[in-house]
């Protein structure tokens, strides 16, 4: 018998990107749905607290029991299993699902001399600190233009073009990898939410956020100077391509900033007006399709 059949009982740990994708499913076979996560709000590495807490406010409302600031203490064995949460109660559950996040498997290279951070740290070149050994995907740590810092991303296009660099690299040919990217575009249980860049924004950068709870609609706009560095938004399908450009594009808004501050709902305009007349970003046709 299927354990995630009609009614069961399945309690999710975790509610990051994945588990959000997970909760799709599962909610799609009308499973009774609890989620466990351990950060202060759902998707708490990709949103805002605003963001974070409208994607609660609606999983609650197609009937997923969440709990946020929570960790699963002990799963007691048994049927069926008893869940014990750090907030002092038990959830009886059929299934239970971890969703607690990816890390790099590299726990072999200790005692090398490769440098590890959270990934294997590379250079521009997807080469570690021991020439000769290049690293890529997943399990690399790579410097990111937008945030400033090495990062582990782990998204496919990422790891195709780490992939890329390392390889010309190690083919004898000179590449080096222009950032990484921060990309997310997801689907809570058809609440769409997007995050990209620098989306919590940089010391002494500027802010704008336009909320309409009511609408389930929300867009947070993070700036260095007159950069787009970083948004989120929720309920917000138009122009993603165009958050996309303007963020990895590092394009200049000049005046546009101001108008963006005002009305964060300008950026096709914002970007139509400043990214083209620099040359934009290379993904421009993208963005005008959608
Ligand atoms: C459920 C899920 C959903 C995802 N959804 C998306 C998405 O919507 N969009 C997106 O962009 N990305 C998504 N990702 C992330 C994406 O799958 C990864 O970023 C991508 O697969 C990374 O490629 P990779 O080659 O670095 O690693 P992998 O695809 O994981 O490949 C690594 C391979 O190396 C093997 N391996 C590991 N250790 C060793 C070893 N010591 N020796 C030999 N082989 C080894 C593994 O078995 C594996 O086959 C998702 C990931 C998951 C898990």
């Amino acid at each position: 018998m299927a354990l995630a059949q009609p009614g069961a009982r399945v309690l999710q740990m975790g509610a990051g990107f994945i588990g959000c994708i997970i909760m799709e499913a599962l909610a799609a076979r009308g499973v009774q749905l609890s989620v466990v996560e351990m950060g202060d709000r759902m998707v708490p590495r990709m949103m805002g607290p605003t963001a974070g807490g409208m994607i609660r406010d609606w999983c609650e409302s197609k009937g997923v029991a969440v709990f946020t600031g929570t960790k699963v203490e002990a799963i007691e064995p048994g049927t069926p299993l008893k869940v014990r949460l750090s907030n002092g109660q038990t959830v009886e559950a059929d299934l239970v699902i971890s969703a607690t996040g990816v890390r790099p498997a590299i726990g072999f290279l200790e005692g090398s001399s490769i440098t590890c951070l959270q990934g294997v740290l590379t250079d521009a070149s997807m080469q570690t600190n021991v020439p000769g050994i290049y690293a890529a995907g997943d399990c690399a740590e790579a410097f990111d233009k937008v945030s400033g810092k090495t990062i582990v991303s782990a998204i496919q296009p990422n790891a195709a073009e780490q992939a890329r660099v390392a390889a010309l690299n190690m083919a004898g040919q000179s590449a080096s990898l222009k950032g990484v990217t921060q990309i997310n575009v997801l689907d809570t249980l058809g609440m769409i939410s997007t995050s990209f860049g620098n989306w919590e924004g940089v010391h002494g950068g500027d802010h704008a956020e336009l909320t309409d709870k009511a609408a389930g609609r929300h867009l947070s706009l993070q700036f260095d100077g007159d950069v787009l560095v970083g948004c989120n938004s929720v309920g917000w399908t138009d122009h993603v391509g165009v958050m996309r450009g303007l963020v990895e594009g590092r394009v200049k808004l000049g005046a546009w900033k101001q108008h963006l501050q005002r009305d964060p709902t300008q950026l096709m305009q914002a970007y139509l007006a400043s990214a083209q007349a620099q040359g934009g970003w290379t993904g421009a046709d993208d963005a005008r399709r959608r």
